[in-house]
């Protein structure tokens, strides 16, 4: 088979032409962000942001002339708003604008840095869209490393803030393996309404965005800097979620670009940390800490999952992974202790077969758990929103 190479990919996007531009894609310099990984294959398009969804055929015909090479097996091209000098219709948050900060760690898997063209985390406002507009705050789940329970607490979470009363959504970031899909039950492809921004899902209520959805589940997704954040960026604004009085946001675990590009650009009101007991796993949940710290995004609390373990026959309770250990980590570090869910096998079986723990027995202990994480998360927004720092803005239609 042939081995595919950079230039080879290129001369197909010299055959892709945009018809309004009259000049094929790589002339035109609108290709960036090309990864190669044995056959797997990912760019995005650059377009004006003006044309949004309507350059949607020409992101496919670069997909589809990529997708013909021989040697190729999988591509993955993602749409790009290019942003225009001055501020952005709607603005950011007072996370999103002016220079990166503090310069990140990019640790992140595949992170090498933005292309020259790409938009980059903090540097000026992101392109906005009509889909984030009408979100009250938008609530990011993160953990430093991955296994730790963090999209099993995002599905839950969401479930409860909805159960407390909260118009809820709920976005896989986790674009390296989106697991909502599964865990929420949802099948099928989002339609668009109106051809401009898609419609969420619905899961047990709650409104719903994967890339998951959008992406075959077989196809392995290689994902550099540019390509990320264009993704999460798309993911956030073309959606149509408002009203919503909460979005909760499944991170991709670890502290890398994607979580930066999150935390920078889409306004966050607040992030949680999900962690283990284990010391180890409290090490990289700190360096989640911090990171949030470092764009100036309040750290709603920790809470710790796998927390102990109850015998489903005999009701003992174990210390599987010396409990306790978040609740003091938390207490040194100044941050908000949520709460601590156990180890239970109701809690992996509910959420692996599409049907949340808050879901399916929405009486249960488990679920009074969740909902009073969710519970003090929503004091905790509501007496951010009521500080000094500028709050999110609502629009009610
Ligand atoms: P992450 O998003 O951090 O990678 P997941 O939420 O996908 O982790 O969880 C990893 C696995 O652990 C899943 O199979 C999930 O069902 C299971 N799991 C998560 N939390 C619990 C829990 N409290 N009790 C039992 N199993 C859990």
């Amino acid at each position: 088979m042939a081995k595919i190479t950079e230039e080879r990919v290129l001369e197909a996007l010299r055959r892709v032409r945009d018809p309004e531009r009259g000049k094929d894609l790589v002339s035109l310099g609108m290709i960036g962000g090309l990864a190669i990984k044995d056959g797997n294959v990912g760019f995005s398009v650059e377009v004006d942001a003006a044309r949004g969804a309507g350059a949607e055929p020409l992101r496919k015909a670069a997909e589809q002339a990529v997708f013909a090479l021989d040697g190729v097996t999988s591509v993955t091209a993602v749409l790009t708003a290019h942003r225009k000098a001055g501020p952005a219709p709607g603005g950011v948050g007072p996370n999103g604008g002016g220079p990166d900060r503090d310069g990140p760690d990019r640790d992140g898997p595949g992170g090498s840095g933005p292309g020259a063209n790409a938009p980059a985390a903090g540097q000026g406002p992101a392109p906005r869209g009509p889909g984030a507009d009408r979100i009250g705050s938008i609530v990011a789940i993160a953990s430093g490393k991955g296994g730790v329970g963090k999209s099993t607490t995002a599905a839950n979470l969401a479930l409860a803030l909805m159960a407390e009363g909260a118009r809820t959504g709920l976005l896989d970031a986790d674009i390296y393996g989106p697991s909502m899909p599964r865990m929420m039950g949802v099948r099928g492809k989002p339609t668009t309404a109106d051809g401009k921004v898609l419609d969420p899902m619905m899961g047990h209520g709650v409104k719903l965005m994967s890339m998951g959805f959008l992406v075959d589940e077989e196809t392995p997704m290689i994902w550099r800097g540019p390509m990320v954040m264009s993704a999460l960026q798309q993911l956030l604004h073309d959606v149509a979620w408002g009203p919503l009085d909460v979005l909760v946001v499944d991170m991709p675990p670890g502290t890398g670009d994607a979580q930066l590009t999150l935390a920078q650009t889409a306004r966050l009101s607040g992030a949680i940390i999900v962690s283990t007991p284990q010391d180890i796993a409290l090490l990289d949940a700190r360096k989640g800490l911090n990171m949030f710290r470092k764009v100036d995004v309040p750290v709603l609390g920790i809470v710790e999952n796998m927390s102990y373990f109850q015998c489903p026959h005999c009701g003992e309770r174990s210390e599987v992974f010396s409990h306790g250990g978040a609740r003091r980590e938390a207490e040194r570090l100044g941050v908000p202790f949520l709460g601590e869910i156990p180890l239970d096998i109701a809690i992996r079986e509910t959420s692996d077969g599409g049907r949340p723990i808050v879901a399916a027995e929405p009486d249960g202990a488990h679920a009074a758990a969740y909902r009073e994480i969710a519970a003090q998360v929503l004091d905790r927004l509501d007496a951010g929103a009521a500080a000094a720092k500028p709050a999110p803005k609502i629009v009610i239609r």
